[in-house]
């Protein structure tokens, strides 16, 4: 049976990393907004009703805490899986800031960012996607030791059948998926190029039709389908980039791929 996951970053708007310190701002320099990410997450979820299909939407903590005063996010997440992407969007690793916490301080950072999730929701993540794909050794071991079941931050071959495999300290990952084609670009699963016009939507059915068992991850960021990376925003952009998505998913639906949340996926696989 082949699976796929609809997998959501709900982050501040635009970020990215900035030398010097762990946490993440946003393009330009700028403190942290959450327009653009709220309105996404919005026209995502609808979107997802329309097709009843359960996503898995990595949440950072705080932007679950900004957006909950003013919205009901727990209404919004019913029937969807809900997991962590840090507190700050940090750096975890300090490849792009140049600074490398210690394993005590990534244990602060994890723990606030899956107690701030847990007080929103009500509920403890199963799942982690750690922010800008930085993931190593020691934070593998730090999420196993909170309690994670899982990580979803890494890519694997899509060809090689994608299933979860164990990190250090024997977390498990559930890769995000890629391909090689014919032309020698990389195909991967973050649905960052469709949104900057680099790649159509009928690229991402090239990377289904390579998928002949396991779990596809999908990945997207709410206001990615919102704004880009060069500032280009409205109702229109809005709308035809949410419906690019839908295209996506719908006719990966049509070719017999079944969607689950990661957890659910993951929870019907163990060995018992
Ligand atoms: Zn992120």
């Amino acid at each position: 049976m082949r699976y796929a996951a609809f997998t959501v970053d709900v982050d501040r708007d635009v970020n990215e990393p900035r030398a010097g310190t762990v946490e993440s701002w946003c393009r330009g320099g700028a403190a942290p907004r959450y327009s653009s990410t709220r309105e996404g997450l919005e026209r995502l979820v609808a979107m997802l009703g329309e097709l009843g299909i359960e996503g898995t939407f990595f949440w950072e903590g705080r932007a679950a805490e900004v957006l909950s005063e003013r919205m009901d996010l727990k209404g919004l997440m019913r029937g969807h899986e809900v997991a962590a992407h840090g507190y700050e969007h940090e750096d975890l690793t300090g490849e792009s800031t140049g600074v490398r916490p210690s394993e005590e301080w990534l244990d602060a950072i994890i723990g606030r960012s899956l107690s701030s999730v847990e007080t929103v929701f009500g509920r403890r993540p199963d799942g982690f996607r750690c922010p800008y794909q930085h993931i190593d050794d020691t934070v593998a071991r730090v999420l196993m030791q909170r309690g994670l079941l899982y990580d979803s931050t890494l890519f694997g071959d899509v060809g090689a059948g994608l299933r979860p495999y164990p990190l250090a300290g024997g977390l498990l990952e559930v890769p995000l998926a890629q391909c090689r084609e014919s032309d020698g670009r990389k195909l991967q699963s973050y649905l960052w190029p469709m949104h900057e016009g680099r790649r159509k939507p009928d690229d991402y059915l090239r990377l289904a039709s390579a998928h002949e068992d396991g779990l596809l991850v999908l990945a997207d960021h709410s206001w990615h389908v919102v704004e880009s990376l060069g500032g280009e925003r409205g109702e229109e952009r809005a709308e035809r980039e949410v419906g690019k998505v839908k295209y996506v998913l719908k006719e990966m639906m049509a070719r017999g791929i079944e969607f689950v949340t990661v957890s659910e996926h993951l929870r019907s696989n163990l060995p018992s």
